[in-house]
């Protein structure tokens, strides 16, 4: 990959970088992933029934899912009122206060090097059309990018989805009553899904494979073992 050409390399990385959303529905497999993993391990280190285990790991896919959910859609949607309330003051502002507005740009451009001048034939260039104006106003001023707002029920909907998919890997077995075997069957699907995501994680961030796949297994497998331990514990005290 070194000896490609820099442009080369930097596009590569802005094409995984615009995955966001992407990345952001791995991780969400990745959360309900480790989470039922660990809690169905831990019920399992408690009770020899599976269908303890499989009533736990069902109860906690639809927790864990509600929860991201509901989580994701409040944080979005107060994102997007606070955005859309500071692109109505900007676009009243543009409408009202067009001189200030047009100086606004001007020290923008000129603190990125522009002559006076240049600034304002730019600034004036931008503010003839309002849309072109609202927009740069927008990236320029507030950070913001109207196009990019991100709807809050999407985002909703595809973290529970994404949750629930990583968090359903560990309980398929108890589902698919594989007998004695599932508590083992669990372990192997769950390895497997950890290392799958965390060789995608790393390719997306543009990152060293193995070591992705290797650090979520690992990382999976700890608080797996943990829980398990504890489990078994408690198990053995409430016997
Ligand atoms: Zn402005």
């Amino acid at each position: 990959m070194s000896q490609k050409p820099l442009s080369q390399q930097r596009e590569r990385t802005l094409g995984l970088w615009n995955n966001g959303s992407l990345r952001a529905a791995i991780l969400g497999v990745n959360d309900g992933l480790v989470s039922n993993f660990s809690l169905v391990m831990g019920v399992a280190g408690g009770t020899g029934d599976p269908r303890f285990v499989l009533l736990a790991g069902g109860a906690g896919l639809m927790a864990g899912a509600f929860s991201m959910a509901a989580g994701e859609y409040v944080s979005m949607r107060a994102q997007r009122d606070l955005s859309e309330r500071l692109l109505e003051l900007e676009a009243r502002e543009l409408l009202e206060e067009p001189e200030e507005e047009t100086e606004e740009l001007v020290l923008i451009y000129q603190r990125k090097g522009l002559t006076r001048q240049e600034a304002e034939t730019v600034a004036k260039r931008i503010m003839a059309d309002p849309i072109v104006a609202l927009d740069t106003h927008a990236r320029e001023e507030l950070g913001l990018d109207p196009s990019q707002l991100g709807s809050p029920w999407a985002a909703s909907l595809s973290s529970f989805a994404a949750f629930a998919g990583g968090a359903f890997v560990p309980i398929l077995p108890y589902l698919a009553s594989v007998g004695d075997s599932a508590f083992l069957v669990s372990i192997v699907l769950s390895a497997v899904a950890l290392v799958a995501v965390g060789t995608l994680l790393a390719y997306l961030s543009g990152k060293r494979v193995w070591w992705g796949a290797l650090r979520m297994l690992l990382a999976g497998g700890i608080a797996a073992g943990v829980t398990f331990t504890i489990g078994s514990l408690l198990g053995v005290a409430l016997a």
